[in-house]
């Protein structure tokens, strides 16, 4: 696909040589998230980055991943603080706030919203989550941290075994990444849920299509072994219609050293989209994972700031200007990566 001036708003738009460029220029941003570089090739440039829903981690990593390219943040978080509040439509908004942005990163709870949004936008939107629909910057993160990790053991995406574990119906991580994998041959997936929370018809049958394995069980015991990679996920309780409903379904899988240790295989890979969910009725991914060096769930995160960075430079065609303008940090830093 042409990148320059493209919306990003599901994993579909990508070929599979499209991944590998971004991945390409997601590598050549290391530098610059690292603290090691900087530059102000968005010197500028505005980010509007409205969140229509809660988020931690894709709102300041995107926020971030802007800034580190020198470019402003302007913020929306919350509906309540905005004018969809008093009715405003998708189409108002979005021709209102595309004339203060140069690419705009929207999330908000309606599966379909950004789309319609992005249609009435004057400049570039990315997807950052709608409702159970897509993500498609969180499946292209985990999908490099996948590749790098496996290719640290000296395997690849093709022929990968991963287990998807937990909420696999609302969980829109899952479905992004399910999607992205279409892009890759003979993937086998288990998919570890209850059976109210299972995968979508519709993503079988489509990876099913492509020639990669699904099987589907309800042991996570069982369901880990011969695994490269777990990705566990939390019930996404504001998609249920109480959280009483959600309640049911918390704490049913759960993983900890003790049962890595006996059922998975010594270079297992753990990833979780995150928040990991570590209350007490949940507690899907314990902390005593935490010294564990297969848990990649940070090198996840610092991953996501490669990869928004990649697609905030190749929408906007900086990628060739970067170096060009670059120097390297002019202060002390102290952080470990
Ligand atoms: N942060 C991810 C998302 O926004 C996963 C999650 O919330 O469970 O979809």
């Amino acid at each position: 696909m042409n990148f320059v001036g493209s919306h990003i708003l599901g994993v579909e738009q990508f070929s599979r040589e499209d991944i590998a460029r971004i991945f390409d220029v997601a590598d050549s941003m290391a530098p610059y998230a690292r603290r090691e570089r900087v530059t102000r090739v968005l010197e500028g440039a505005i980010l509007g980055n409205m969140f229509f829903e809660p988020s931690t981690r894709t709102r300041v990593s995107f926020g971030c991943a802007w800034n580190l390219l020198g470019g402003e943040v302007r913020e929306t978080t919350g509906i309540k603080a905005s004018a969809l509040a008093k009715g405003e439509s998708f189409y108002d908004t979005a021709r209102v706030l595309s004339g203060y942005s140069d690419l705009i990163v929207m999330r908000h709870e309606k599966s379909g919203s950004v789309s319609e949004f992005a249609a009435a936008s004057r400049v570039p939107v990315i997807n950052g989550g709608d409702g159970a629909n897509e993500h498609p910057s969180q499946a292209l993160l985990d999908l490099y941290t996948i590749s790098r990790e496996l290719g640290h053991q000296g395997k690849i995406i093709d022929g990968m075994r991963i287990a998807l574990v937990g909420d696999l119906r609302f969980g829109r991580a899952v479905h992004s990444l399910c999607k992205l994998l279409m892009a890759y041959q003979n993937i086998q997936l288990t998919l570890i849920s209850p059976e109210a929370l299972k995968l979508p018809g519709e993503y079988i049958v489509a990876l099913e299509n492509k020639g990669h394995t699904v099987t589907e069980s309800h042991a996570l015991q069982s369901g880990i072994q011969h695994a490269d990679i777990v990705y566990v996920t939390r019930t996404q309780e504001e998609r249920f219609e109480s959280k009483d409903e959600a309640q049911k379904y918390k704490g049913l899988f759960r993983l900890n050293q003790e049962i890595y240790t006996e059922f998975c295989e010594p270079n297992t890979v753990i990833m979780h989209p995150l928040p990991r969910d570590s209350r007490e009725d949940a507690n899907e991914l314990d902390n005593d994972l935490n010294d564990n060096p297969n848990l990649a769930i940070f090198r996840q995160t610092d991953n996501g700031v490669l990869i928004r960075m990649a697609l905030f430079a190749m929408i906007l065609d900086v990628v060739e200007q970067i170096d060009a303008t670059s120097r390297n940090v002019n202060w002390y830093t102290s952080r470990r990566f």
